[in-house]
């Protein structure tokens, strides 16, 4: 069996601790699935961030049994897709049987969907499965302000996380202060802008990297880390886990870390969760 890579972790509001790093998979083919999650693990990562919607959690259940690696080291979110949110039980059950678990250790509504107008009844059923002991927490993914408002009043229930479109060229002050206000992690999908923006080779970040013998997306991750928000960002290669992971031997300064926050132009490269998955 491999060593766990040396990475804290962050204390959520249920008392439970997530290791502030993981691997994410998105858009990872079911096909090279099993390699990905394997070559991570081995490299030391312990937390994978998977979907239903992704299709490819049977893969990362083969990879997790074969790894032999205790359940209890490891840390698994899968996220209730949006044609589920009132069928929370039996698609989290699919899920576990898909991952090979008995249960995870988070589970997020994964977008509200305004329009279907289930959002809060996903939200109870997400509790339920908290209380039946399928997911050790409950999270909600893409939830603005008002939705997180109003699933707060519905329950009196606090989300462990929100996991949102977060990167330095979209930092959603509004929402991240309610979250850490409310003591809701911040989780950040997409944490280098999935690729899609030239944040990797903006010049005084590159500086900044040179400076510290870092690479472009450490500096942006390591910024993330410093602002207390979990990331797991998507690489299929191996040599990319353990550069994405080597966030803990080096300080941004605070001229550094203002710099990357200065990059905030409200750009969005996701869906907006508002909208997305309205008819
Ligand atoms: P990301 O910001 O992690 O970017 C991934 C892209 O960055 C890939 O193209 C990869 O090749 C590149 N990359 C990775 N490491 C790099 C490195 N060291 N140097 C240069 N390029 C590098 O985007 P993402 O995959 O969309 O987000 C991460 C995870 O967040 C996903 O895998 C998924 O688990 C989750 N996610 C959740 C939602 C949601 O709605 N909840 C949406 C999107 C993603």
């Amino acid at each position: 069996m491999t060593t766990a890579l040396p990475i804290p972790t962050i204390e959520l509001n249920d008392g439970s601790q997530i290791p502030q790093v993981g691997l994410g998979v998105f858009l990872v083919e079911p096909g090279e699935t099993e390699r990905v999650v394997s070559e991570a693990l081995e490299v030391g990562y312990r937390h994978i961030d998977t979907a239903a919607i992704y299709g490819n959690e049977a893969e990362v259940g083969a990879a997790i049994a074969k790894s032999g690696i205790p359940r209890d080291e490891l840390y698994v979110t899968t996220k209730l897709w949006n044609d589920r949110q009132t069928d929370a039980r039996a698609a989290l059950e699919e899920s576990l049987e898909k991952l090979g678990l008995d249960s995870v250790d988070l589970y997020l509504v994964h977008w509200p969907v305004p329009s279907q107008d289930t959002y809060v009844t996903a939200w109870e059923q997400v509790l339920d499965l908290r209380e039946a002991g399928l997911t050790t927490s409950a999270g909600v993914s893409n939830h603005e302000v008002e939705h997180l408002t109003r699933i707060i009043e519905a329950t009196g229930e606090f989300p462990a996380v929100n996991q949102i479109e977060l990167h330095p060229e979209h930092q959603r002050q509004e929402l991240t202060a309610f979250c850490r206000g409310n003591g809701i992690a911040l989780e950040a999908w997409g944490p280098l802008a999935q690729g899609k923006s030239d944040l990797l080779t903006q010049p005084r970040l590159v500086e900044i990297a040179e400076a510290h013998g870092k690479s472009v997306a450490q500096v942006v991750l390591r910024w993330h880390v410093e602002n207390g928000t979990i990331i797991f960002p998507k690489t299929s290669r191996r040599e990319r886990m353990v550069e994405n992971a080597a966030l803990f031997d080096f300080e941004l300064t605070e001229t550094e870390h203002a710099i990357v926050t200065a990059l905030e132009h409200g750009r969005n490269y996701g869906p907006d969760p508002r909208e997305f998955g309205n008819k």
